[in-house]
């Protein structure tokens, strides 16, 4: 219609100048947090899915800031990796969760995930000397530590980071490739990289009861995770239907609000009890 032209003009650029004005609000939120603490790390129970049995842990950071409340972490990283946050918040995720972890070891010998941007990747060695100092500080077993990246980390990285993974794996470390079938899934990285566990991301979780296609792809994912040696994790699992789908093809490991949400320190705590007592 005409005339509208210049009010959608004006309504998409006071929207454009919203979008700008929360990223430079989410940006100096951001650093007061980190300055304040107010930033907390959640965890998601990862399931043996024979036994029902919690196995580990998956570190999910939130932040409720006093001024803009809930702020998703989707949205908060994304904003922290362009504006020099990330590495401190990342030693944050890996400082507090390898810390919680190590009292853990006393209920239940579980693993902790800790989910790295890629980004703090592009000074391999500094990240590298950082887990090893976080390990010995929080005497937290390397086996008991899985690295998670995504796909994005292997594109165009070579030598350095290679070593850099290589060096992890050594030391004991696990190494996860999460959201496995979202990005660049080059079969060949997976084991050039030494890779340990693959996590199935939820987009083919979703509908994997209904959807004919889902169901192949996701059968065919854990048959070639199988040859080569890695651990499968199935992500976002939310029915019952769903879990019984992925134990009739062998997949060992789930994660989902079936389960559990991400909770705090105090409630997983109480999960471990719980599991213990049962
Ligand atoms: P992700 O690593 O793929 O984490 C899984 C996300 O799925 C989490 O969202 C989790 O809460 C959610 N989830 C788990 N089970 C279910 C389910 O059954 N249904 C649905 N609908 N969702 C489920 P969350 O916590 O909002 O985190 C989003 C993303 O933010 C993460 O995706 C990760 O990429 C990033 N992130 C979170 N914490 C950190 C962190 O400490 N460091 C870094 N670098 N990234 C983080
Ligand atoms: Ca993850
Ligand atoms: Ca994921
Ligand atoms: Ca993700």
């Amino acid at each position: 219609v005409k005339g509208n032209g210049r009010n959608n003009f004006s309504f998409y650029e006071s929207k454009m100048n919203d979008e700008v004005n929360r990223k430079v609000a989410i940006n100096i939120r951001l650093h007061r947090a980190l300055k304040e603490k107010t930033l907390e790390m959640y965890y998601q129970p990862l399931i043996d899915l024979n036994t029902q049995k919690i196995i580990g842990a998956e570190a999910l950071m939130r932040w409720t800031d006093s001024e803009l409340g809930f702020v998703p972490p989707d949205e908060f990283i994304a904003i922290a990796e362009k504006n020099n946050l990330i590495e401190q918040l990342g030693s944050f995720a890996l400082n507090t969760a390898a810390e919680q972890a190590a009292q853990w070891q006393v209920i239940t010998p579980l693993q902790i995930a800790v989910n790295f941007s890629s980004v703090q990747f592009r000074d391999c060695e500094k990240l590298l000397t950082e887990i090893q100092q976080v390990l010995l500080k929080t005497g937290l077993p390397a086996n008991k530590l899985d690295v998670e990246v995504t796909e994005s980390l292997l594109i165009n990285q070579e030598g350095e980071l290679f070593d850099m993974l290589k060096s992890l794996r050594n030391m004991g470390v696990e190494l996860s490739i999460d959201d496995f079938g979202t990005g660049y899934s080059a079969l060949s990285y997976l084991q050039k990289f030494s890779f340990t566990k693959l996590k199935i991301d939820r987009a083919f979780i979703m509908n994997l009861t209904k959807n004919k296609a889902d169901q192949s792809l996701v059968t065919a994912i854990i048959a070639m995770a199988k040859a080569l040696n890695l651990k499968v994790v199935a992500e976002g699992i939310e029915e019952d239907e769903q879990k019984q789908f992925l134990i009739d093809i062998d997949c060992e490991y789930g994660q989902g609000y079936l389960f559990s949400p991400p909770v705090t320190a105090k409630k997983f705590e109480a999960l471990l009890h719980q599991q213990a007592n049962s």
